[in-house]
């Protein structure tokens, strides 16, 4: 039995991997959080809000599944790699803002990090066993959510019900608008520097509309390796679960009869500057990447308020990586106040841009 302790068990990869749990003789729920949403019943320990390393501390877990959303992910990311349980990890906001501590947190305890990220968990099974000199680089697929193909203009008036409307994935709203945007690419460039130790520029972003290759790997030989599947995140999901056991889902095999599409293009950075303002953090490194954070929360809530216009976003991301310098977090409280920081200065920044 795999003890399992689910973190953000309400949300919608929560709630796909209570269904690959409940379906999983092997997986046994120990332990189940949420925000605010009650999880009375869910698991012999439950937790609402508040520390969760607490609740972990209770539970034993054998791994556990960070599926918060946001930054609120990050004690629990470093409480389990420092003790080197199986980390399977949906929470890429806590390996983007803090992914010097959570690397500092691995060296203690190397366990694995299994990603749920389905672009990392592709990723993750192309690289796996590869000798690290063949790599040339790793691409990750973006589906363009459901502005591609617009110019600037065009979205300056997008409502977040428009945003919302996700053509190829069924997400919780942060993760939706943040795909709207680009800038989920961007953290996932950021979390897949951190997960796999490439260098930024060997990791590039393409955009493939139907989401049916989530990632591929460039070899030193010219060969390319793709990583393809509908997009269901029960897959990921379960591959980190029950990693390296790779376990049966109720998912329908690809069907190669009817015609699959595989197109690419270039993403377009003028409409969609997210992208490259988180690659631009993540080069700076140091801090600047929890300034991203932490700004683009702060402007994807009041954007789904109704307040800040969509290309707001993105303008208050930019002006507080301006505004903040980059520097060193030597632990924890450090990067607590950065973020609290970000989060003072992104607010002023927003306010003057609410309608
Ligand atoms: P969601 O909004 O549907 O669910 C978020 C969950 O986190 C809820 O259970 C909520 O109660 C919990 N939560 C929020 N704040 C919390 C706090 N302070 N303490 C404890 N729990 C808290 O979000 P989601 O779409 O399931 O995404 C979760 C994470 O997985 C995000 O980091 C997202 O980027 C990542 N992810 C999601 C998908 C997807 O398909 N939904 C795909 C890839 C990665
Ligand atoms: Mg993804």
């Amino acid at each position: 039995m795999r003890r399992v302790a689910l973190l953000g068990a309400t949300g919608s990869i929560g709630t796909q991997a209570l269904e690959i749990i409940a379906a999983h003789p092997g997986l046994e729920l120990v332990a189940a959080a949420s925000g605010s949403q009650p999880v009375d019943g869910l698991a012999p320990l439950t937790q609402v809000g508040g520390d969760l390393t607490e609740l972990l501390e209770r539970a034993e877990p054998d791994v556990v599944l960070n599926a918060v959303v946001g930054f609120a992910g990050l004690p629990a990311t470093v409480w389990t790699l420092e003790r080197g349980i199986d980390l399977a990890l949906a929470n890429k906001e806590s390996l983007v803002a803090g992914g010097e501590l959570a690397r500092s947190a691995w060296e203690q305890g190397r366990g694995p990090i299994l990603p749920v990220d389905s672009e990392h968990s592709a990723a993750f099974q192309l690289l796996e066993g590869r000798a690290s000199e063949t790599v040339d680089s790793l691409v990750l697929t973006a589906s363009g959510g459901p502005f591609r193909g617009r110019a600037r203009a065009d979205l300056a008036a997008v409502t977040p019900a428009e945003a919302l409307a996700h053509p190829t994935w069924n997400m919780g709203p942060k993760i939706t608008v943040d795909s709207a945007t680009l800038m989920n690419k961007g953290l996932e460039l950021i979390e897949a520097h951190f997960l796999f130790d490439l260098p930024y520029e060997r990791i590039e972003v393409v955009i493939h509309p139907t989401s049916i290759v989530h990632a591929l790997v460039r070899f030193r030989d010219g060969a390319a390796l793709a990583h393809i599947g509908y997009p269901d995140m029960r897959v990921p999901i379960s591959y980190a679960l029950t990693y390296p056991e790779r376990a049966k889902t109720p998912i329908a095999p690809l069907d190669l009869s009817s015609g699959l599409i595989l197109e690419f293009s270039a993403p377009d950075e003028e409409a969609f500057p997210s992208l490259a303002l988180a690659r631009a953090a993540g080069e700076a490194g140091r801090t600047m990447p929890c300034v991203l954070n932490a700004a683009n929360e702060v402007a994807v809530a009041t954007f789904l308020d109704g307040r800040l216009p969509f290309l707001g976003i993105p303008e208050v991301v930019e002006r507080t990586l301006n505004a903040i310098e980059a520097v060193e977090a030597r632990d924890f409280d450090d990067l607590t106040a950065i973020d609290a920081e970000a989060r003072r200065v992104a607010s002023a920044h927003t306010r003057q841009l609410v309608h």
